[in-house]
């Protein structure tokens, strides 16, 4: 069992089942929906996931020609999870960043890469904080924020 919802409770889901794919999207409706580079989604089975709370949502149309609803809460806006229109669809995406425990989230494979900018490599070498540097540059670094 995994559990999530958004960052101000008032969306909770738990999902009753394992996961059908782990991926990371490079898409521009992902870059664009969530304000970055690329979003971890897990692929989850409709009927095994149950949804507390109300969401909002906005549809944009996929590749595939179907509509991709993306949810999101209606009071913090977080990013919750994604389905398309067709209620057939058997398998929906929750995002993972909404787990309660993101670090169980184990990404196989990334998609729409050709939309994936310079920067946004998971796979570089970069300097890593605990927490944010940007306290003690803030003199050096003016703007940032
Ligand atoms: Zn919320
Ligand atoms: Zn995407």
């Amino acid at each position: 069992m995994m559990s999530g919802g958004c960052l101000c409770g008032a969306v909770r889901y738990r999902i009753d089942g394992p996961p059908e794919f782990c991926v990371l999207c490079y898409c521009r409706d992902c870059q664009r929906a969530s304000g970055s580079g690329h979003v971890p989604v897990m692929g989850a089975r409709r009927a095994q996931v149950t949804i507390t709370g109300d969401t909002a949502s906005y549809g944009v149309r996929a590749d595939s020609g179907q509509m991709a609803i993306r949810h999101f809460c209606r009071t913090c806006g977080s990013l919750l999870y994604g389905r398309s229109d067709d209620e057939r669809d058997p398998i929906m995406s929750i995002y993972i960043g909404t787990l309660d425990d993101p670090s169980v989230f184990q990404p196989t494979t990334a998609i729409c890469t050709r939309s994936r900018a310079p920067w946004d490599r998971s796979v570089a070498a970069l300097r890593e904080f605990p927490g944010m540097p940007f306290q003690a540059a803030a003199d050096q670094q003016q703007g940032a924020t």
